[in-house]
């Protein structure tokens, strides 16, 4: 099979295919194939149909999927694939130099792409490594998913996460436009801003703001005269309320969530990226030498972050897959992207919409759903394969057995192949 993987033409048997239209009632299509042209699906529909027309433009090479599950590729919209956190691990990170972190990155980037995560977002990162890494992935150079990227983060003078170089510091409303632009001047996507205290921070809380209004405001509306999208590091509902009247697109954590903000979050269509797992992963923790006071900080502000989360579902707003910890993190018996997922599902929104929240969703606010996000004819061949089926049980994504990104086998486990 991996021998075909190659071939400009290739048609994908014995699957059943479906995608995150689910939650609007299309499919799942049984008995499906899908032809994939060159990087992109030149067809999908009932087997013979498509082998008609594949047959119809010359030979192919036809791949037996022995009954799985097809979907997109998940989307992971919290990333950080130069993550470090304080302790020892993160300290290994930090002391790397540019070249080292570069390489760092590259691994994980491709473990990334091994475990199906197709996509991600980027939401700081350090030195501008992502800008390379994202050409380099382009180029083939390096086997990753497909990058989106905020650069560097923006916060203030000491604020959450200065401490290494992921983010941007900035003052007074000037110093946070010179920060967006210098962002989208290295080929930012979007643009993220730490408008409270976490949990990462030794000197800080989670419930206290960090940026004044005109400076937000000057953030928000520098980046979207740009046509870039904004995200924020957020916790307390007061800070994320404001950000919200003054146009923020999405919200990370929102550890601290009321019915009010909430409601308005849901009316604006503020998305919300809930990375539930940073408050549940002490043995993530532990591995990386996260120091005590963080911990606690972390595992105490979990039941609140659950119910924050629920509330969020209970006024319609719109939550998407993002882990926070490297997508590939071998953690809870599978990794960091299925594991968040399957807390999502879990704490509320089902299998189904949870397909859709780890891949379609995703992508229609990066605006890529001409390209990216479901199964459909003219997208790229972004497609993972699994043996149980996701609309029934959301750890069906443990399962993943085969990966493709656009049209490109990197992962098959039945033939022992996977791109190194
Ligand atoms: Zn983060």
């Amino acid at each position: 099979m991996s021998e075909s993987s190659g071939a400009a033409s290739t048609v994908l048997v014995n699957c059943t295919v479906v995608d995150g239209r689910i939650v609007d009632g299309v499919g799942p299509l049984p008995d499906a194939a899908v032809w994939v042209r060159d990087d992109r699906i030149a067809a999908v529909g009932p087997r013979d149909e498509v082998l008609a027309q594949a047959g119809e433009q010359g030979g192919f090479a036809r791949v037996d999927l022995d009954g799985a599950y097809v979907t997109p590729g998940l989307t992971n919209m919290h990333t950080h694939l130069s993550l470090s956190l304080p302790g020892s691990g993160g300290d290994g990170v930090k002391g790397m130099s540019p070249h080292e972190l570069a390489f760092y990155m590259a691994d994980g980037a491709r473990r990334t792409l091994l475990c199906g995560v197709t996509t991600v977002r980027c939401v700081a990162e350090k030195d501008h490594a992502d800008f390379a890494l994202r050409r380099a992935i382009a180029a083939g150079r390096v086997v990753g998913p497909r990058i989106f990227t905020a650069g560097r983060a923006l916060v203030c003078t000491g604020g959450h996460g200065h401490e290494s170089g992921d983010t941007m510091e900035c003052d007074g409303a000037d110093g946070f436009r010179r920060g967006v632009r210098s962002q989208v001047k290295a080929g930012a996507d979007l643009i993220k801003v730490m408008i409270s205290g976490g949990i990462a921070g030794e000197h800080e809380s989670i419930h206290t703001r960090q940026l004044f209004t005109d400076e937000l405001r000057a953030v928000i509306d520098t980046a979207h005269a740009w046509g870039r999208r904004v995200t924020a590091h957020a916790g307390p509902a007061p800070v994320i309320a404001e950000a919200v009247e003054l146009g923020l697109d999405c919200v990370e954590h929102g550890y601290q969530l009321t019915p009010g903000v909430v409601a308005r979050m849901a009316e604006r269509g503020t998305a919300l990226v809930p990375t539930l797992l940073v408050t549940r992963c002490k043995e993530f923790f532990d591995e990386l030498g996260v120091p005590e006071w963080m911990q606690c900080r972390s595992l105490g502000a979990g039941p609140r972050h659950l119910e924050s989360y629920a509330m969020a579902l209970e006024a319609g707003v719109e939550v998407l897959l993002g882990s926070d910890m490297p997508p590939f993190w071998h953690f809870e018996g599978t990794n960091a992207s299925v594991r968040e997922l399957e807390y999502m599902s879990e704490g509320g929104i089902g299998p189904a919409r949870a397909l859709y929240a780890g891949t379609l969703g995703p992508i229609r606010w990066l605006g890529a759903e001409a390209d990216l996000g479901t199964v459909e004819t003219g997208k790229y061949a972004d497609l993972v394969a699994m043996d149980a089926d996701p609309t029934a049980e959301t750890s069906a994504f443990r399962g993943i057995r085969w990966v493709m990104k656009g049209g490109r086998v990197v992962r098959d486990d039945r033939s022992g192949w996977s791109a190194q």
